[in-house]
């Protein structure tokens, strides 16, 4: 880390930083563990974009939710060309027993913060992309129109693949296989890698991306890369059942992660893409 950043950081701090460790495992920005007499913190930077007022008010909406712990926002600004976020360093501990289950049961009741419309009062971001929020009625409108179309024109533009007309047929069927169901004030990116565990040994979110969504959307993401064990799901179920035959249509909500997933590292992802069209257009 830059020297002038570091002192920048100090003086923002009001304390002095003893020792910067790097970490690993975020896709967009870069992030250290700052140690200092006060105790531990974490920054993440990025020198291109300010994502992190967004990140910011995310973590506030889940912390009032009063479901799971996210660490509290110290500051977001700006030195130089970098943008930065500070905020509590959560130390891990064990992974208490009933973990999963609370975790399920959490996202359960998170889910149940409803309202009548699909979106949020702000933009926010999906990875480096803004994530348009615009609201919507209709569950498969907000899905169709600022979910799959803002990413596959990305897409498209960036490489030669035409996905559209089979993005149109799925679109059509879209309405009879969607359950008709309430706005939740969703996490938007829960995959493996947006999770911690905190002291305490409880689930502790990071990294929203929130809106008013389809609540599917992120049981979809936790099966994204691997899923969760099954007693997340059944628990997650006890408290706020899913509709009927959700299963089945994981894949369809796991299309935008992984457009996006396209459009940040590339081709590999069309041909998952490709399958799950296949599967609606013959
Ligand atoms: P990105 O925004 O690039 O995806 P992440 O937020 O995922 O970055 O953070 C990068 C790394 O730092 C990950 O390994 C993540 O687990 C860890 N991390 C994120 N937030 C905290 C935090 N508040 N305390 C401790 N570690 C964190």
């Amino acid at each position: 880390m830059n020297r002038d950043f570091l002192r920048h950081l100090e003086k923002k701090l009001k304390v002095k930083i003893l020792s910067v460790i790097r970490l690993y495992g975020g896709c967009i920005n870069k992030a250290y563990k700052l140690e200092t007499l006060r105790g531990h913190y974490f920054v993440k930077f990025n020198s291109s974009l300010n994502l992190f007022s967004s990140e910011e008010k995310g973590l506030v909406e889940l912390k009032l939710s009063k479901t799971f712990y996210t660490p509290e926002v110290i500051m977001t600004g700006r030195y130089v060309g970098t943008y930065y976020i500070i905020m509590e360093f959560i130390e891990p501990d064990n992974i208490k027993d009933n973990f999963w289950e609370l975790f399920g049961q959490k996202l359960a009741i998170l889910h149940k913060s409803h309202k009548d419309r699909f979106g949020l009062e702000y933009d926010n971001y999906i990875g480096s992309f803004p994530q348009i929020n615009s609201f919507e009625f209709k569950s498969v409108d907000f899905f169709i129109n600022a979910r799959i179309l803002p990413q596959l024109k990305i897409l498209e533009n960036r490489l030669s693949v035409n996905l559209y007309s089979d993005f149109c047929k799925l679109f059509k069927l879209l309405p009879d296989i969607m359950p008709l169901e309430k706005a939740s004030l969703i996490h938007g990116d829960l995959w493996n890698g947006n999770y911690l565990v905190n002291k305490h040994g409880y689930p502790t979110l990071i990294d929203p991306a929130i809106y008013y969504g389809s609540r599917e959307v992120d049981i979809a993401m936790t099966k994204l890369f691997g899923g969760f064990p099954q007693k997340f799901y059944n628990s997650y179920n006890l408290e706020f059942p899913l509709v009927s035959n959700w299963q089945e249509r994981l894949d369809i909500w796991n299309l935008y992660p992984l457009l996006v997933h396209a459009n940040l590292f590339g081709v590999n992802y069309i041909s998952q893409i490709q399958t799950i069209l296949k599967r609606f257009s013959d």
